[in-house]
């Protein structure tokens, strides 16, 4: 390994050009070296627009690149266990995007190919990731609120035009808003918490935007070992809501608006007997404080924002909700 870490990109996709090539490149200490995608046509153009210096063909070739040291895998969903196995075979460390896998088994097999092969492996849920959500986080086990009692998310947000693919056509491919936002939520609440989900009943809907009987929007409510309850909505039919983070506890509340999102901003007040107080933070891009927890993992220093094993249980938090939904019945998060 050299002082300047190599990513290479499998997946030339929306993620990684509007935030991950960014953050990348922003550490100082890691760039962008090569990316691939399944048409070599859109693999080079993509190359040309942002800069990066090689367009494999295969990801066979990208991984056999040894300037490649990490690589961001942000494939459709279906992908994501091919890939990273075959990552892990060339000893890449691998940040994965969310959700890991369509299954638990398949994304307990990606953790356990990393874990085998010596390799680092991330999932990359942003929000943790946040300013604001870390501080709510600090408030909550510093006891500002007392003691949990439960939380209410708001993510329900319209799905930009550009967007509006297989996320909303294509199960195959790992479509749907539970896998694509209630992941992220599951992620956020466990991590928010420092709790783990242990049953869920849920509702999914079908508003008019997702076809071939996805779901694009749904409600659940989830029980946490603490005794903690919280209420998720996520949707993509919604364009006027805003978004949200609450937890209320046996002292206080804390309110946070607008914080559900890719963008470092938000406000984040605790409200108790003695009124309102705004919990300060300091602004900070979601994706390079991601990228910088990684590259420090792999130089043996600290752990991932969110490791693998952080995927798999977002993941079957996700995937209770769905099944919930599904059987109209209370079902238990595996572990
Ligand atoms: P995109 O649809 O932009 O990209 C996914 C794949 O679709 C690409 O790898 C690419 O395949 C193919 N693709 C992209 N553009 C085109 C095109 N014009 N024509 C044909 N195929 C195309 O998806 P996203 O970037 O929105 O999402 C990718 C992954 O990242 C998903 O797993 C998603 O859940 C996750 N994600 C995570 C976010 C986060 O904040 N953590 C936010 C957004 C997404 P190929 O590589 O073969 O060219």
């Amino acid at each position: 390994m050299t002082d300047t870490l190599g990513w290479g990109l499998i997946g030339a996709s929306t993620i990684a050009a509007e935030w991950m090539i960014g953050a990348i490149r922003a550490q100082g200490d890691s760039d962008v070296v090569a990316v691939t995608s399944s048409s070599a046509e859109r693999g080079a153009a993509y190359a040309r627009e942002h800069g990066i210096g090689r367009a494999c063909e295969t990801v066979g070739a990208l991984l056999a690149d040894p300037a490649v040291d990490i690589v961001y895998i942000s494939t459709t969903n279906e992908s994501h266990m091919q890939h990273t196995l075959a990552a892990a075979a060339a000893g890449k460390h691998v940040l994965c995007e969310k959700p890991l896998a369509l299954t638990l088994a398949d994304a307990r097999r990606m953790v356990g190919a990393c874990a085998a092969a010596g390799v680092r492996m991330g999932t990359n849920h942003h929000l943790r990731n946040a300013a604001t959500h870390r501080a709510i986080r600090d408030a909550v086990l510093n006891g500002r609120i007392g003691t949990p009692i439960a939380a209410r998310v708001f993510h329900a947000v319209h799905l930009p035009p550009h967007l509006q693919t297989w996320r909303v056509k294509s199960a195959e491919a790992g479509g749907g808003v539970i896998l694509d936002i209630t992941v992220h939520d599951a992620d956020t609440l466990r991590f928010v918490l420092d709790d783990e989900p242990e049953h869920v009943v849920a509702e999914a809907q079908r508003g008019g935007m997702a076809e071939g009987g996805l779901e694009d929007a749904a409600m659940a409510v989830v029980r946490f070992r603490s005794g903690v309850i919280a209420q998720v909505h996520e949707a993509f039919t919604i364009g006027h809501a805003g978004t949200g983070f609450e937890v209320h506890g046996s002292e206080g509340s804390i309110i946070a608006r607008d914080v559900m999102t890719q963008r470092p901003v938000g406000t984040v007040v605790l409200r108790n007997a003695d009124g309102e107080t705004p919990l300060p933070y300091t602004p900070d891009n979601l994706y390079e404080r991601s990228v910088r927890c990684f590259n420090e993992a792999v130089r043996g220093r600290g752990a991932p924002a969110a490791t693998g094993e952080d995927g798999v249980r977002s993941l079957a938090l996700a995937l209770a909700v769905r099944e919930a939904a599904a059987r109209g019945t209370r079902v238990a998060v595996e572990e």
